[in-house]
């Protein structure tokens, strides 16, 4: 496990030499230590990333260059995808299945964006004016210097969401992880290092939000911020990007809705329910935490969501058939228990789930399942980041998509029915990014990811994403021998 941190090439100490303890939420043992980058460490990778950016090679070679670079960076993942997997469960406490699915992931990530920077070579748009004596092209370049911030639910793929795009596009970055889940992206360094990438195109930085992320964002040398995590984060932040104008881009959290008609088959009804849930313990930011099924099927599919829900298996996300871990630390697992009680104090009705029963260490949620919350209760209007679903009915289409729309998040929607035309009125109707039609959750590299409202702004993912990092420059070239004639007639 490394314990150093990535800066201009370089495998390096923090200053300082301070560390945070790196606890199993399994078993709540402390295993490992991370470096707890300070400010200085911050200021020095930033400086790194705007001199490779500035003077380095990378934005000069061509995008088929950096396509091999990636590549590596692709196959480095691949090489090592059982020990980073095993990394990812015991920081992060995910069934291995999910950490290897997450890993293969990010890996293919940066496959498909080696393929867009190679698209990016020779790419010129010839605009036609309507007047004559000029001819003009749009040319996209890199931003510049990225500063990229991530959460800890998916901890290696969202750093592979943006540096992957970033280095594609030919900017250089610097990138701070959640100090709760920093292991693979140390890691990610010393596989960039590997891959020969050329130094201070990519740096890493371990530590604080307060500290590190905040020298980030405060930088002048940062042309770009890449935050994905909480709206309270993500609007301190984009204060912060306005004092000095940067270009910023927010993921942002959600409370989305999943909207199941009587026509749907209640089997699949289920099963989509739950992974739009209990997959990585509910701990997805488009999380379908909001389902509202048509009254005449309400009742039978509660029971069968109930009675499926306990049979999850719950456990150290390392032991064989473990469905669901533990949360990430101790703050989240208490987090959610409050939120799970606070819904009963506000009206909700506990249908099934609340704190695991049978472990005595580890952070266990069992499937929660909320009936009967209130509009204005906070379990349904807030985001709880867990493994709790709130379910009530409804009676009309009209209603479904009023309710669902009722949120100030507007991440994503999901919507299953028998009736196409339904189908495709409702998914038009859902003021969201992201809308999944008869299932919940499945992402893709190619297809953009972000959010409406509150949940963001910009898109990550597929060629959005790699817009995220580019700057469109106009060339406007006078092309008439006829004198201009304003001043000299
Ligand atoms: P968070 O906002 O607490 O932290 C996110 C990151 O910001 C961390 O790296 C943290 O260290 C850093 N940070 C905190 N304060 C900072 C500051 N002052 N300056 C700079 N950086 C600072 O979020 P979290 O708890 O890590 O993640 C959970 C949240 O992330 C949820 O709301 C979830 O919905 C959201 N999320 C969204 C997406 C998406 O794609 N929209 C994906 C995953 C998670």
């Amino acid at each position: 496990m490394q314990t150093r941190l990535f800066i201009n090439g370089d495998l390096v100490a923090a200053t300082g030499g301070a560390t945070l303890p790196v606890v199993n939420p399994a078993t709540e043992a402390v295993f490992h230590h991370i470096p707890a980058g300070t400010a200085a460490d911050a200021n020095a990778a930033v400086l790194a990333a705007r001199a490779a950016f500035d003077h380095g090679p990378w934005r000069q070679m061509s995008g088929a260059q950096r396509a091999g670079y990636l590549r590596a960076i692709a196959q480095g993942i691949r090489d090592r995808l059982p020990e980073l997997a095993r990394l990812e469960v015991l920081d992060n406490g995910k069934p291995l299945p999910e950490a290897e699915w997450d890993l293969g992931d990010a890996a293919g990530c940066f496959d498909f964006y080696a393929g867009l920077a190679e698209e990016l070579d020779g790419e010129v748009e010839t605009i036609s004016l309507g007047d004559a004596r000029f001819v003009s092209k749009a040319v996209r370049e890199p931003v510049g210097v990225a500063g990229a911030i991530i959460p800890w639910n998916y901890p290696l793929l969202m750093a592979a969401w943006k540096v992957a795009p970033a280095l594609a596009a030919g900017c250089t970055m610097v990138l701070k992880p959640s100090e709760h889940t920093s292991l693979t992206a140390l890691e990610l360094g010393a596989i960039a290092k590997d891959a020969g990438l050329p130094s201070g195109v990519l740096n890493i930085v371990t530590g604080l939000g307060q500290t590190v992320g905040q020298a980030i964002v405060d930088h002048p040398d940062v042309d770009k911020l890449a935050f994905t995590g909480s709206v309270p984060t993500g609007a301190r932040l984009m204060a912060a990007a306005a004092r000095n104008v940067k270009n910023i881009s927010l993921e942002l959290g959600g409370k989305s809705p999943f909207v199941i008609f009587a026509d749907a088959d209640i089997e699949k009804a289920v099963e989509w329910i739950m992974f739009g849930i209990f997959w990585n313990q509910g701990q997805v930011c488009s999380a379908t935490s909001r389902v509202l099924v048509e009254r005449s099927l309400y009742p039978a599919l509660l029971e069968r969501l109930l009675a499926e829900a306990q049979k999850i298996t719950i456990g150290d996300g390392l032991a064989q058939g473990t469905l669901l871990g533990p949360l990430v630390n101790d703050l989240q697992y208490r987090k959610v228990l409050a939120a799970i009680d606070r819904a009963v104090v506000q009206g909700a009705t506990l249908a099934g789930g609340g704190k695991a029963a049978g472990f005595d260490k580890g952070y266990f949620v069992a499937p929660t399942v909320l009936t009967d919350v209130p509009l204005t209760a906070d379990a349904w209007v807030e985001e709880i980041f867990g493994p709790v679903v709130c379910i009530r009915a409804f009676e009309t289409e009209e209603e479904a998509v009023r309710l669902a729309n009722d949120s100030r998040f507007g991440l994503a929607a999901a919507v299953m029915t028998a009736d196409d035309a339904r189908a495709e009125r409702v998914a038009a109707a859902f003021r969201a990014g992201i809308v999944w039609i008869n299932c919940s959750q499945p992402t893709f590299t190619e297809a953009p990811w972000g959010g409406y409202k509150q949940s963001g702004i910009g898109r990550e993912l597929g060629r959005w994403g790699l817009d995220n990092y580019l700057e469109t420059k106009q060339i406007t070239r006078l092309v008439s021998d006829e004198p201009w004639g304003w001043y000299i007639k």
